[in-house]
């Protein structure tokens, strides 16, 4: 569990092994695709994928895209965005639909519920939270990689009955490289052979000392199949983020990020996409990646349409024209012709890129030639 392949490395970041080959040069490591490199230089390099985000979006700075910056007195409390991560088998499906259905809007809803790659549930209290409901890892690491961090707080789960896991370290290199904290729910305590103490202890070996090891990560037992815990959990979710303070201003335009899209054979584009800063509404011109148009119609996480969705919402979004990559930032523009010059603009960045990459793996590939 202490190595990587470069390819599963790059695999796993969704980047292009030269990019990662490239990367590790510059740490002074020089390995080939299928070479192993350790979990201290693979998290280097994937900082520096960080980085190499926030050098990507220089291109929105020449746009004029930067950005407004919101006043103090303009921030509002916003509900916290949670990813489920953790080994195959211990319990993230199972624990985003017991999560699921705690919501109290599902039943207004008639408890009509869409897979739309994130979900957010209204607590009996009216606190409300949000679930990214995509294949983990994989969508964690590729939205990492272009440039979105849409995560507040990883849950951890870990089977009772199994204990750490080479993905659950994984999820911890994950969540630590990405500086989100962690909340530790242990699963499938209705086990017989469900040990808890023994997933706190082996999780010290990773730098995760849970409360009960005199740490500060909070740990919850949880019962996905028997739902026990479940509040608890939630607990545990709202406490961590109000020591976020998480806030956002909702009175601007909508920005945010793709979780997942797809085209569809009535629809078209449909896109889900997170609101994180100010209210997307009906009608809004956006920009997604490289793909823009008109919102057509909005739709929560029930199949209900929408007008309007505020910060930490997920909303399904039709109207665009194509399909944006999950991880792509979104935001609003004021015309479709300004709309369009940016999507041209990033398509035109994109084909550099893509030139830039290519000369650099042959520079590589001469290099190790020679
Ligand atoms: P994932 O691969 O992490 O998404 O795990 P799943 O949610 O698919 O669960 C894997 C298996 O563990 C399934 O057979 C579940 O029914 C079972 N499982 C999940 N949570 C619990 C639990 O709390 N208790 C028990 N006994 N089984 C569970
Ligand atoms: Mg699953």
């Amino acid at each position: 569990p202490e190595t990587i392949t470069v390819q599963e490395l790059a695999n796993r970041m969704a980047a292009r092994v030269p990019e990662v080959v490239k990367s590790l040069m510059k740490l002074g490591v020089m390995a080939t695709a299928t070479q192993t490199i350790d979990a201290d230089t693979a998290e280097l390099v994937v900082e520096e994928f960080g980085h190499r985000s926030k050098r990507v979006s220089e291109s929105d700075v020449e746009l004029g895209l930067e950005g407004q910056e919101d006043s103090e007195t303009d921030l509002k409390v916003r509900p916290p965005v949670v990813t489920i991560m953790g080994h195959v088998d211990h319990g993230k499906t199972s624990l985003l639909d017991a999560l699921r259905s705690t919501d109290v809007a599902a039943r207004e809803a008639g408890g009509i519920t869409q897979h739309i790659g994130a979900y957010q549930v209204t607590l009996e209290s009216g606190a409300k939270m949000t679930f990214i409901d995509t294949p983990g890892h994989e969508a964690f690491t590729a939205m990492r990689a272009r440039g979105a961090s849409v995560t507040d707080i990883v849950i951890l789960v870990v089977a009772a009955d199994d204990g750490v896991m080479p993905q659950t370290v994984e999820a911890i290199r994950h969540a630590k490289a990405a500086n989100v904290p962690i909340i530790v729910a242990i699963n499938k305590i209705d086990r017989p052979d469900a040990n808890p103490n023994r997933v706190r202890s082996e999780l010290l070996q990773y730098d995760i000392a849970v409360e009960a090891m005199g740490g500060e990560t909070q740990d919850v037992e949880v019962s996905a199949l028997k739902r026990q815990g479940l509040d608890a959990l939630q607990e545990a979710i709202l406490l961590q983020a109000e020591l976020l303070d998480l806030k956002a201003n909702p009175n601007r335009s909508a920005e945010g990020a793709v979780i997942e899209s797809s085209l569809d054979r009535g629809r078209g584009p449909v896109a889900t996409v997170l609101v994180q800063k100010g209210t997307l509404r009906q009608g809004d011109i956006v920009v997604a990646g490289t793909e823009q148009g008109r919102v057509r119609a909005m739709l929560d996480d029930h199949g209900q349409p929408l007008k309007d969705a505020g910060p930490s919402t997920p909303v399904e979004i039709l109207g665009l024209s194509g399909v944006p990559g999950a991880g792509e930032v979104f935001v609003v523009v004021e015309n479709e012709g300004r709309a369009r010059e940016i999507a041209e603009f990033r398509q035109r960045k994109l084909r550099e890129h893509a030139a830039a990459a290519g000369a650099a793996a042959r520079g590589t590939l001469d290099q190790m030639l020679a």
